[in-house]
This record gives C-alpha cells, structure tokens and sequence, in this order.
C-alpha cells in the first residue's frame, strides 16, 4: 500500500516560474509513488491576509496552474482547507495538548510579529496547531519540505506524539520528506522569485509577455558593454537556461564569458524556450478554463473525498478523547 503524502499551499494566484520548477513538478512526480493529499490553506492565509477581496479568484487560478501542470484529480485529492470543516475542531482539541510554551518559540511567530505590529493575531500563534491539524486529520506519513521547514514539522511530530500518548494513539507521526527546491532567483537579481518583489514570470504568460518580462531582467553588472566578459554564475538569466536551455547550457555559460553572446541575445534565447517549454502547460490550462464550472467540481470531489477520512479521524479522537 502506498503511504500517504500531505502538503499545503497558500493560495497565490497565478503561478510563477519558481513555484513551477519547485513545489509544483515536485508535486507532479510524488504522486507516482504515494497517495497524494493536496490542500489549499485558505484558513491559513488569514493569518496575514487583512483583504480577502481576490481570495477566491486566488484559490481558482491558482488550482488551474497546477491541475494544468500536472496534478491529477483521479489520482490526488485537491481540495481547499475551509470546505473540510473538521480541521478547525481538530485544531481546537489540539490546542488543548500543546504548550503555549511550544508555539511562543517558533521563529517564524516571532519574524510575523516583526511583519505585521499591527495584526498580531491569535491565528499566528496558532498556525503551527493548524498545520499539525491539517496533516494528522488526514493521517499524513509523509510531508515534502524544505530545510527552512523543519523545525514546523518537527513541532507537528511533537503534537501528534503527545496526543497520541495522553489519549491512546490515533495518528501516524508525520515524516518529513527533505525536498531541495531549487532556488530560482527573480528578474531582479537580488531576491529568489517571489510576487512580493515583483520580479517573476508567471507560467501562464503568453510568449510577448514572457519576452517583455525576461527583457527587464538585471543580468552581470560587470557587463555593461556588449564586449565585456561576463560571470554566467551570477545571473539569473543562466539560472534559468540551465532548467529551460539545460542541453546547451555549457555553451552558452563559455559563450557569455568570451562576450561571444550578449545579454539581449541570451536573454530572447531564455524568453523563447520559455515560451515553447511552457506551450503543452498553456494550451492544457486554456482546454480546462474553457470547461464550465471545471475548477469547482474538481475541488467539490476534493473536498468530498477529503471529508470521508475526515469523518473517520475525527470519530476515533472523539472516542479516545470521551468527548463520545
Ligand atoms: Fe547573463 Fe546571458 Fe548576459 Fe551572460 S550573456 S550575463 S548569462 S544574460
């Protein structure tokens, strides 16, 4: 029997290029070997969201990135946190296990509060009790993370394991898979690719828009003449030839250090193979926009499939906790 993967998103609309080289084709592959529970946290993005006007169009596109890109719904179970609503009472039982000791250390607590003075709400406090709910609700044995999320997951396992040994044992402690995403580094050439720094290329951009997005791109500032050498090893645009150009990019790496090729050149190069590599994902995500009502049915059944485990997780907690 194949074990059991979760992993949660925070709904950021359109994807980028590094959501797409990272977390998305990771997601793509794992459902080959495990049975996959993917979760739109839109409870979770509460905690730092004041504005909920895009959410929805958020969620919808978000879901048709990655349903385009790969993600199967036979296969996996895609669903948004919120339509499950169990997670929110199993979070409340957890709260009753976990020191407040526990969540007032988290790091990632303490640079929020730095964030945003004003919204230091309980949901920040809490987020770690949540994401453990999310996991264990659905007896998630194994979680794709990075090194950055160790510590998170390791509170989850902390959680679980008390619960587990005040109550009688329900859950699986959740192993974390260490996942190395590639770090993709944003046109800006100073931030990895984030929509906060405003330097992405979002994956479902038509070939113009990619072209005109790749053209901004600060490239190796030794270079300011088309004759001067350049350093491929700290740009961006060769950061992204090594994934979209991969078969040539040795030559173009020598090619840029004997000002053989220009940074104009390299970068409409990039912008092309971009563009073609990226054409299978756009005609399939404009196939599934087309299909009325598409993305809601996807995440109904989601949801649905979801709510099953959800009901029978939340039996036996009740029942191990005399609450039945
Ligand atoms: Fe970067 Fe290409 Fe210019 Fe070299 S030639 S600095 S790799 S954009």
């Amino acid at each position: 029997m194949k074990k059991r993967v979760f992993s949660g998103f925070r709904p950021t609309g359109k994807q980028h290029i590094g959501n797409y080289l990272g977390t998305i084709q990771n997601c793509v592959s794992l459902q080959e070997e495990y049975d996959c529970i993917y979760c739109v946290v839109d409870i979770h993005a509460l905690t730092t969201l004041e504005n909920t006007d895009a959410l929805q169009e958020d969620i919808h596109e978000m879901v048709l990135d990655w349903l385009a890109a790969g993600i199967d719904p036979e296969k996996s179970i895609l669903f948004v946190q919120s339509h499950v609503p169990q997670v929110m009472e199993l979070h409340t039982l957890f709260g009753m296990v976990t020191p407040l000791s526990w969540l007032l250390r988290v790091p990632t607590f303490k640079e929020k509060v730095k964030m945003q003075p004003r919204n230091v709400n309980y949901g920040l406090v809490g987020y770690p009790v949540l994401m453990t709910a999310d996991i264990a609700l659905y007896k998630g044995e194994v979680v794709p993370v990075g090194e950055d999320q160790l510590p998170h997951l390791e509170l989850a396992r902390e959680i679980v394991r008390r619960f587990n040994s005040l109550f009688g044992r329900v859950f699986p402690e959740p192993a974390a898979k260490l996942t190395s995403f590639p770090l993709i580094s944003g046109l800006d050439g100073t931030n990895k690719m984030s929509k906060s720094y405003n330097n992405y290329i979002e994956i479902a951009s038509p070939p113009k828009e990619i072209l005109e997005r790749v053209m901004t791109a600060v490239t190796d500032p030794a270079r300011r003449y088309r004759s001067d050498p350049g350093h491929p090893e700290i740009c961006g645009i060769f950061s992204l030839h090594k994934f979209f150009t991969a078969e040539r990019a040795d030559e173009i790496a020598s090619d840029c250090r004997s000002a053989k090729i220009g940074c104009v050149d390299c970068k409409k190069l990039l912008a092309g193979n971009i563009a073609s590599n990226l054409e299978p994902f756009r005609e399939k995500r404009a196939a599934l926009a087309a299909k009325p009502n598409y993305i809601t049915e996807v995440l109904a059944d989601g949801a649905a499939r979801a709510e099953v485990i959800a009901r029978e997780t939340m039996g036996e907690v009740k029942q191990k906790m005399k609450l039945l």
